[in-house]
């Protein structure tokens, strides 16, 4: 059905979801999504995917993901793995923190990869076009109300015309300047920085370590060289010295001098492809939702590069709330399941802005002091600090997501019984390379496990059955035979039989305990808004996509 108002095309045509932005939240959010049956609508107001690389470094906790969405031989082939950091200070190399395997046996890409932002979105819309699902572009949302149980919203489309859509759910993956936050009324409290940021893509020669990152301190700020794919390619970053921080017309070639003075005479710019200047922020929305809509990426939080998190932390955000997601609108849980999105998402924001901004000042800080503890101290001590393996460890499970951990959401349950040390409900099931059946073959978890159902994992003892748990193919239970291998592994992350964890589809831990029997799982379930059993299900079924 359409009519037609004016320039104003109106359409009875609904969608499960919107999603509004297709910057590399947006992507993968989709991506998820249509991995478990759900085809989203997806626009973006530009006219093609960005051509900039913008965000550099891809944390291995993206990596887990993009190994389940099966683009992760794409994005290894394609990125630098970030084998070591060589310090600089004052033009001098002081100190390389070995960084290669630096996460070994924590995550089965122990390592940061570096990889354009542009490659990332390019990877996730190819797979996003396989899984049947396109980006519509030139696309732009305009307006939107919420009503008691779907979102009208208003879309200008590529040819000027005005087009309403019916949508249940909206999704704002729409950047710092979110309409979907501003529209919904959602605050974004914080401030900017007074510095001003550069980067550049270059090809560029000189004392830089090649295939490294390295890191110029100096008296008044820093710069960063990321190693980029070809050669000579550098991605250069840095901030402004204080006398260009207001020039709107800046040319690379105007800072070149800057850098050499700090980073050595030898280094020489031979091309930049791609020159920009930015402003940044830390600010995190007061809500990340209000009611049918939902923020993620920057449109819920933004804060400085330091530690290379930005984009990383969006498609986290994606990932937690597709699957829910999911499940809502294909009838199998409560709406209420939404809550914890942000329950579980605000938190790892706050804390994200917290630390990169204490991290920020430290680097960026102008007083004397700070300059003397960037070129004489700072690189001796990271470099030292490295050498513990504690601190490496505790550095990766930082820096790589992999420690993110919702212990405390309401999806959470840890039963008494377990050792000290084993993983607890909320944190993300550690990786293990297990026996799944006696003389079978030593399997990664990760790859075993499929992430758009629940997993139930028994070790010492057996598992429920099929029917007394009546999950249908939301759970799939698996027993860890006794066996050499798995008591090594089992041992490695202290999960002593009998032991139980129901993992979510997100791979996080939502129930543990020593026994978890059939009715256990069950009020678990029940509880926390899911309907797994097959009648519930049949009752409540929703249409996948009405697009
Ligand atoms: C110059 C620069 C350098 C950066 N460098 C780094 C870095 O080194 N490391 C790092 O971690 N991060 C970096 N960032 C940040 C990083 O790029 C962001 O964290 C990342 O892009 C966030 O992804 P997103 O999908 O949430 O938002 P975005 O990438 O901003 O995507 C939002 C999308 O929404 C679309 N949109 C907006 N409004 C509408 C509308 N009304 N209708 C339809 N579509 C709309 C936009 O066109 C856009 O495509 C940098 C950012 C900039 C600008």
């Amino acid at each position: 059905m359409q009519a037609a108002h004016g320039n104003c095309l109106s359409f009875a045509m609904d969608t499960d979801i919107l999603i509004v932005g297709a910057g590399p939240t947006g992507l993968m959010l989709a991506n998820q999504l249509a991995r478990r049956g759900v085809r989203a609508i997806i626009v973006d107001r530009h006219s093609g995917p960005a051509q900039q690389s913008r965000a550099m470094a891809v944390q291995a906790r993206t990596l887990e993901i993009y190994s389940k969405m099966g683009v992760i031989d794409e994005a290894l082939s394609l990125g630098v793995q970030g084998t070591g950091a060589n310090m600089w200070a004052n033009g001098k190399w002081t100190a390389r923190i070995p960084l290669g395997d630096i996460g070994r046996s924590m995550s089965p890409f122990p390592f940061v990869l570096m990889l354009g932002q542009d490659d990332n979105e390019r990877i996730m819309g190819a797979r996003l076009h396989e899984l049947g699902v396109d980006v519509r572009w030139n696309t732009e949302l305009t307006a939107l109300e919420q009503q008691p149980d779907h979102v009208d919203v208003t879309l200008k489309q590529p040819d000027g015309t005005s087009r309403r859509l019916k949508a249940a759910w909206v999704a704002g993956c729409d950047g710092a300047r979110s309409p979907v936050r501003e529209m919904s009324g959602i605050t974004f409290p914080g401030a900017p920085y007074e510095h001003v940021f550069f980067v550049a893509d270059t090809e560029a020669t000189g004392p830089m370590k090649q295939g490294e990152l390295n890191v110029y301190l100096w008296q008044d700020g820093f710069h960063l060289f990321f190693p980029m794919r070809g050669k000579d390619r550098w991605r250069v970053i840095g901030i402004l010295p204080r006398n260009m921080r207001n020039r709107d017309n800046l040319t690379f070639d105007e800072l070149v001098p800057e850098i050499r003075h700090e980073a050595g005479t030898n280094l020489a710019f031979n091309e930049c492809s791609w020159f920009s200047t930015y402003r940044i922020h830390h600010r995190a929305a007061e809500r990340f939702r209000d009611r049918r809509c939902f923020l993620l990426g920057d449109a819920a939080h933004i804060h400085s590069p330091v530690g290379a998190q930005g984009m990383n932390t969006g498609l986290q955000d994606a990932y937690n709330l597709a699957w829910k997601l999911a499940l809502v609108i294909t009838g199998r849980a409560d709406a209420a399941l939404l809550d914890t999105y942000e329950q579980e998402r605000i938190p790892v924001a706050r804390r994200l802005l917290r630390t990169t901004d204490q991290a920020f000042q430290l680097i960026v800080s102008d007083s004397w002091i700070a300059g003397l503890f960037r070129t004489k101290i700072m690189a001796k001590v990271v470099a030292r600090a490295m050498t513990f393996e504690r601190v490496r460890k505790l550095a990766f499970r930082t820096i790589s997501q992999i420690g993110i951990q919702y212990r405390d959401s309401p999806l959470s349950q840890t039963l008494p019984g377990l050792p000290a040390d084993a993983p607890v409900a909320g944190d993300r099931f550690p990786w293990l390379s297990l026996r799944f059946s006696e003389n079978g073959p030593v399997e990664d978890v990760f790859r075993k496990l499929d992430d758009t159902r629940f997993n139930l994992l028994v070790v010492g003892q057996r598992a429920p059955s099929e029917a007394a748990l009546n999950c249908g193919d939301m759970l799939f239970a698996h027993v860890i035979p006794d066996d050499p291998v798995n008591d090594r592994e089992l041992a490695r992350t202290h999960i002593a039989g009998p032991a139980s964890y129901l993992l979510r589809p997100d791979g996080h831990v939502g129930l543990c305990g020593t026994h978890l029997d059939a009715g256990t799982v069950a009020r678990y379930f029940a509880d926390r808004h899911f309907r797994f059993d097959t009648s519930a299900r049949n009752a409540a079924g929703l249409p996948l996509q009405t697009a």
